[in-house]
């Protein structure tokens, strides 16, 4: 039977040119949106740059 992308599919696997292997897409309205994994990574990074920005600052709040 052949995979169809049905309108309660939340998510399907396709080939990420960025990740350089088959991940997890997020689909909307039968169409593919964007990959999940290295979404979640940028997402992720990010937070963690502001994590530590944050500590820095408290370690050094007379430069602030
Ligand atoms: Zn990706």
């Amino acid at each position: 039977m052949p995979e169809h992308n049905t309108r309660n599919t939340e998510s399907v696997t396709a080939w990420c040119n960025h990740c350089g292997k088959p991940t997890q897409h997020k689909v909307s309205d039968g169409r593919r949106g964007r990959c999940m994994e290295h979404e979640a990574v940028g997402a992720s990074k990010k937070q963690e740059a502001a994590a530590r920005k944050r500590e820095h600052e408290e370690k050094n709040p007379k430069l602030f």
